[in-house]
């Protein structure tokens, strides 16, 4: 069936079939997209498709962490990016978090400012060197020195094998289902139609219009957004520098209260761990089978959650005991750098993907961005 058959009535067309500004993808980035035009344009007919019932890529299965990046994984950036593209991705990553912040709320979104810490496990001859150079490169923007030494908080925290505890004070975490329930609410009440079960199949682009194939209906607008993140090779006709990049995250609960509060990371962001009312949610570890990670199938590997549960049992909870109340996977899109991809692909397309590890930070940021391209 399709729009051309007698399941469609008229009043379907005008009111949810036909509309200025169609979004793809109701993570953080398409519904940050949607709010932006809405507020810009109040009588945009905006409209927003997930194929998921519930969002379902990244934005609803991060760990929230509320974060810029670690000296590491800044050190890194500084390679790939230089010193002024680190320095702009660290910008984007905290106006992002502003910007979610003003719109919702804080408190909405249960943002704490308790301190984000990178665990060092060996003496690496010039990391400390190191650390002063990425402050220095952030203090025009910060005004502050970011990053200290915090050694002495290694055995309050209780951990193992740790030499060097690094901390950033600005560093914070968030309920990252609130926040997306947040922008869904908030979305809807300024006049956003979104319907989830609407795997987009085909974006099709005409002279005067886009056709967006979905199931059985053909939705048709002036322009569309791609916020599509991990999933945005298959929607478009050239394919992008970006590939799937799945992560895991646990919910341990700890039999003794836990010694620490804060966000966590070690090896260049690659493992994290942040304590949540009591509990403490730990993921990462793609880095131990990055080739069966590159896949936007969600599922749990067996080899990263053996090394997940080692790293928790010598580093993080040396010798305690816990239960694993629950373990989930979700997807994330990477490429040779850590920018995304924000570029319009013709007249009446815009892309906002490839938001990396840190898309809760920035992606709201990038959605105004998507929103901007399409006016
Ligand atoms: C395990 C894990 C931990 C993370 N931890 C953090 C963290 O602590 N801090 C942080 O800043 N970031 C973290 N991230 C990264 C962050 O979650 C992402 O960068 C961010 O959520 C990306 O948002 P997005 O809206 O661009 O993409 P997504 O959230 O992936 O949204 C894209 C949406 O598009 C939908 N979609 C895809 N294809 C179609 C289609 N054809 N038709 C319709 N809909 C479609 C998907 O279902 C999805 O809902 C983590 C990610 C993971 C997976």
């Amino acid at each position: 069936m399709n729009n051309s058959s007698e399941h469609i009535s008229l009043w379907e067309k005008q009111s949810f079939l036909t509309r200025d500004i169609i979004i793809v993808g109701a993570g953080i980035t398409g519904l940050s997209a949607a709010a932006t035009l809405k507020e810009n344009a109040p009588n945009l007919k905006v409209t927003v498709l997930e194929r998921g019932i519930l969002p379902s890529g990244a934005s609803t299965k991060n760990a929230g962490f509320a974060c810029f990046g670690s000296v590491s994984e800044l050190l890194n950036d500084i390679e790939t990016l230089g010193k002024d593209g680190m320095l702009s991705l660290v910008e984007k990553r905290w106006d992002g978090l502003q910007k979610t912040c003003q719109r919702l709320g804080r408190s909405v979104i249960d943002i704490q400012t308790k301190s984000g810490y990178e665990l060092v496990f060996s003496e690496p001859s010039n990391f400390l060197n190191r650390m002063d150079e990425v402050n220095t490169i952030l203090k025009p923007f910060f005004q502050n020195e970011v990053f200290r030494k915090t050694d002495d908080r290694i055995s309050d925290f209780g951990f193992g094998q740790t030499m060097h505890l690094i901390e950033n004070h600005l560093e914070g975490q968030l309920d990252t289902g609130k926040l997306v329930a947040a922008l869904w609410k908030y979305c809807s009440e300024i006049g956003v139609q979104i319907h989830t079960g609407c795997e987009v199949e085909k974006v099709i682009e005409e002279e005067n219009q886009v056709l967006i194939q979905c199931r059985d209906l053909t939705f048709s607008c002036n322009k569309v957004g791609i916020c599509t993140n991990a999933f945005t090779n298959k929607l478009l006709s050239k394919n992008e520098d970006l590939s799937p990049g799945r992560g895991i995250v646990m919910s341990i609960v700890p039999k003794n209260p836990l010694r620490f509060e804060g966000t966590f990371h070690y090896e260049e962001g690659y493992y994290y761990f942040r304590d949540y009312y009591g509990k403490l949610l730990f993921g990462g570890g793609r880095n131990v089978d990055l080739e069966e990670e590159t896949t936007t199938d969600f599922g749990i590997n067996q080899q990263i959650k053996e090394k997940l549960l080692s790293d928790l049992s010598t580093i993080i909870l040396p010798n305690q005991a816990y239960e694993i109340e629950m373990e989930w996977s979700g997807i994330m899109a990477f490429g040779k750098n850590k920018s995304p991809i924000v570029k319009k692909t013709s007249d009446r397309m815009a892309i906002g993907v490839r938001l990396g590890g840190m898309g809760v930070a920035i992606g709201s940021l990038v959605g105004e961005e998507v929103a901007e391209l399409l006016f």
